[in-house]
C-alpha cells in the first residue's frame, strides 16, 4: 500500500522546472494524508545545485545522485529510493522527460503509469484524476499494490515554498557505464515562448473573428509584454491558431501573473485552464458574457480598437 511519495526533479544544469516544485507540494499534501514521507531526486549535471533549490519546499529526503548516466541513472534512482522506502507513488511532470522516465521506472517496478493527472482522492487508498477522451469523460484510477507513478499536469497543482529544510542525501555512483551515447548537445532553437511557461497570457477567442489577429494584434500585444499568445477552443477549432495555443480542459492549464482574455466569452472549460492566474483581465463587448464573473477587471469594448492601444500603453510604460 502506497504512504510514500518520490517527486523526480526535472531541472536544466540546476534550474528546476516549476512542474517540479509543484509536485514536491502535491507529494507533501498526499504523504500527510497517507501517513508516509516525501522523498525529492535529483539526478544529473546541475544535482547539487537543484537539490538545494528543492530546501525550500516541504520535503524530507532530498536523494541526490551525480552520476553522469542520465536516463539509466534517473531510473535506478528511483528504483534504489522508492525500495528503501518500501513504498512509494512517483510523481513526474506530464513533460517529455517526465514521462519517458515515469515510464522507465513503472516498467521496472512493475507498477501502472497515470499520465495527465489534474488531482488525487485520497478516500480508501489513493486514486489519480484525469481528463480522458477529450475532456468528455473524468476518470479515476486507483492505485493500488506498493508502487505507482503519476505524470501531474503542470500548472493545476500549486507550488508553495515553506520553511522546512529537507535533508540532502547522496546516493553513492554505480560506477556502471551507460548504454546510451551523447553525441551531442543541442540547444532548442529560440522557440516562441510557450504558455505554460509565460508571464503574461495574452488570449484570443472566437471574436477575433479569424486568424489574422492571432498574429497581429495579439501578438504585438503579447510581445509588448515579453508574454505568449494563447487561445480558447473555438478560435483552435476554427484552425486559426494551432493547437499548442490552446487553453482549458482539453488545452493547457496556465497560471501567469496576468492573464488577459480577448474575445471569449468565458465557458467552463476554458475557466478550469486558467482560473489560477493571478490576474485576469477581459476584453469583450458584451458586458454580460460569463467570464465577467470570474475577471477582475472587464474591459467592455472593441477588441480591435482596444487592444493595439493597450500595446502602445505598455509600450510607453516601459520606455
Ligand atoms: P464564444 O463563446 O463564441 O465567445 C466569443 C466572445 O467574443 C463573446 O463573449 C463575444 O461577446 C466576444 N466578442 C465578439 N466580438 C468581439 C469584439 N470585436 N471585441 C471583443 N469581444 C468580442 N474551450 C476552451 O476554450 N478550451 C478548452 O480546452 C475547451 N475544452 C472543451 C472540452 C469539451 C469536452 C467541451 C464540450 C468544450 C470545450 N471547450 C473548450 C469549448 C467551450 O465550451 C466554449 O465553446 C469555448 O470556450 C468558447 O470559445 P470562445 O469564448 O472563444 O467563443
Amino acid at each position: 500500500m502506497i504512504q510514500n511519495v518520490i517527486a523526480f526533479v526535472e531541472h536544466k544544469h540546476g534550474t528546476v522546472r516549476r512542474v517540479s516544485f509543484e509536485a514536491a507540494t502535491q507529494a507533501r499534501a498526499l504523504a500527510d494524508k497517507l501517513g508516509g514521507k516525501v522523498h525529492a531526486v535529483v539526478v544529473g549535471d546541475g544535482a547539487q545545485t537543484a537539490a538545494e533549490a528543492l530546501k525550500k519546499y516541504p520535503v524530507d529526503q532530498i536523494h541526490v545522485s551525480d552520476d553522469t548516466r542520465f536516463l539509466e541513472n534517473a531510473v535506478d534512482a528511483l528504483e534504489t529510493v522508492a525500495k528503501a522506502a518500501g513504498n512509494g507513488l512517483v510523481l513526474v511532470g506530464n513533460t517529455m522527460l517526465g514521462r519517458d522516465v515515469g515510464s522507465r521506472f513503472a516498467a521496472r517496478v512493475d507498477c501502472g503509469m497515470n499520465a495527465d493527472v489534474v488531482d488525487f482522492t485520497t478516500d480508501g487508498g489513493i486514486a489519480a484524476v484525469m481528463p480522458k477522451l477529450g475532456g468528455l469523460v473524468i476518470t479515476t484510477c486507483a492505485l493500488d499494490g506498493d508502487f505507482g507513478v503519476a505524470a501531474i499536469r503542470p500548472n493545476v497543482f500549486s507550488a508553495k515554498e515553506t520553511s522546512g529544510a529537507g535533508e540532502i542525501v547522496q546516493i553513492p555512483s554505480s560506477g556502471k557505464a551507460s548504454a546510451i551515447t551523447v553525441e551531442d548537445e543541442v540547444e532548442e532553437a529560440a522557440a516562441e515562448l510557450g504558455v505554460e511557461e509565460a508571464s503574461v497570457v495574452v488570449s484570443g477567442g472566437r471574436g477575433m473573428g479569424g486568424p489574422e489577429p492571432f498574429t497581429t494584434i495579439l501578438k504585438d500585444l503579447a510581445d509588448a509584454f515579453g508574454g505568449a499568445v494563447g487561445a480558447s477552443r473555438a478560435a483552435v477549432d476554427a484552425g486559426w491558431v494551432s493547437h499548442g495555443h490552446q487553453v482549458g480542459q482539453t488545452g493547457k492549464t496556465v497560471s501567469p501573473p496576468l492573464y488577459i482574455a480577448v474575445g471569449i466569452s468565458g465557458a467552463i472549460q476554458h475557466k478550469v485552464g486558467m482560473r489560477t492566474s493571478e490576474t485576469i483581465v477581459a476584453i469583450n463587448k458584451d458586458a454580460n458574457a460569463p467570464i465577467a464573473e470570474f475577471a477582475d477587471l472587464l474591459v467592455v469594448g472593441d477588441a480591435f480598437a482596444i487592444v493595439p492601444e493597450l500595446a502602445n500603453a505598455v509600450r510607453d510604460a516601459k520606455a
